[in-house]
């Protein structure tokens, strides 16, 4: 389905990009509802941004209505799209018969080789944080998940329960680890060009796992193809501590899979919440622009989801066609949303549920389609 409603300028040219939106379950609709509006806001006063949207089925519910989570058609647009922007999938009371849930975000990371999952952290001013230290202002890091194997290699059938015992394998090869570890090091080295220190820290557990060891073994050799940028190594377990303890001591993290998954909650709450936290899934063909959050079934239909952190994977979308297709208009699109967004939190004008506010979903889209028309 081509949603014109959102899209402007249907001819197609060199610097026109199809984005397939999966809004899925829970609040997923609702923040990709609002964040199509302020895209068509960015195409009205952006010139030369052209998108054209369309709005893909899957997710739990449409598992629950139709026994299939992700239909063809729906994975076959994604991949012939430029981008995908995604809501959230999964609802917690919708699961297979072994017990997990549906995942078709897990699906398609995996099917489309979305191998390294870009998590940054970043302050804004005017963002209450729950930190009460004032140098928590400061903390600006990106956390590399690999999203391919790992302990997520197991995902969809693989794992094993015979009787009592039940078996997930954690997967790591050379070829999974070199690619995750060469993005984490060539984003150190962007971000060092940009005035941060450019060090990256390999987080694992290698005194214990083999696969772990093999991982960071990697990242050592790797290292030397990168003289740039400073490199080290840290334990799971103490990253945890200190992210919470000094988190802008970090620059770019690259970890396993899983460990990936839990830290990057972990430092979302540094910033105040999964609300604002921004995300984006990047393979060498294809990339995903989905918020951290889930479904949050909690707080779905009642307009109390925070939109700030899919806005935010929004502008991560236009910056990565913009690198890519060398098209100037998507990089300033994503620098007005980032101001937008920014200045809504500054003025104050911007204070949503999650931060003890009272904005709604769509009162927040609102004040940031304001200011990117009133900029
Ligand atoms: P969740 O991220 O959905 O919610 C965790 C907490 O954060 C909840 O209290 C929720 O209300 C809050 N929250 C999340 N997003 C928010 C937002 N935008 N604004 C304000 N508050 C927000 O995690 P969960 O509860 O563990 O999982 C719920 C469902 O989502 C599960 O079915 C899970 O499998 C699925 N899930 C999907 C994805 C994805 O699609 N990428 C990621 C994580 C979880």
């Amino acid at each position: 389905m081509h949603t014109s409603e959102h899209s402007v300028n249907t001819m197609s040219t060199d610097s026109e990009f199809r984005v397939a939106v999966m809004p899925g379950d829970g609040i997923g609709p609702e923040v990709c509802d609002v964040c199509l509006k302020v895209l068509h806001a960015l195409v009205t006063r952006v010139a030369g941004l052209q998108l054209m949207t369309e709005v893909l089925a899957g997710g739990a519910a449409h598992y629950r209505d139709t026994g299939v989570a992700l239909p063809d058609e729906s994975t076959k647009a994604a991949e012939d799209s430029d981008a995908i922007l995604f809501g959230a999938m999964g609802l917690p009371d919708v699961r297979m018969p072994d017990g997990t849930e549906i995942n078709p975000q897990v699906t398609l990371r995996i099917g489309l080789e979305l191998y390294a999952g870009v998590r940054p952290i970043k302050a804004m001013p005017g963002m209450p944080l729950p930190l009460a230290d004032p140098r928590a202002r400061d903390i600006d890091l990106v956390i590399i998940r690999e999203q391919t194997e790992g302990l997520f290699a197991d995902f969809q059938d693989k794992g094993t329960r015979d009787g009592d015992t039940a078996v997930d394998r954690c997967v790591v090869t050379r070829a999974g680890t070199s690619r995750v570890v060469d993005f984490a090091f060539r984003l150190a080295d962007f971000r060092r060009s940009k005035g941060r220190p450019g060090h990256v820290t390999c987080v694992d557990k290698a005194n214990v796992l083999t696969s772990m060891a093999f991982f960071r073994e990697i990242f050592d050799e790797r290292r030397g193809n990168f003289p740039t940028v400073d490199a080290g190594h840290a334990y799971i377990d103490a990253t945890a501590l200190n992210l919470v303890r000094q988190p802008r001591t970090f620059d770019v993290l690259v970890t396993e899979n899983l460990l990936g998954d839990i830290l990057s909650d972990l430092a979302a709450g540094l910033i105040g919440g999964m609300g604002v936290a921004p995300s984006a899934d990047i393979g060498d063909r294809h990339a995903m622009f989905p918020p951290c959050h889930g479904s949050a079934p909690d707080i779905a239909g009642i307009d109390k989801a925070n939109p700030i952190a899919l806005l935010l994977s929004a502008a991560m979308m236009l910056d990565w066609l913009g690198e890519r297709h060398h098209v100037s208009a998507c990089l300033t699109a994503a620098t007005r949303l980032r101001q937008a967004i920014e200045r809504g939190f500054a003025n104050g004008l911007i204070r949503p549920y999650d931060f003890g506010g009272t904005h709604g979903t769509r009162k927040i889209a609102q004040t940031v389609i304001d200011n990117i028309n009133t900029r």
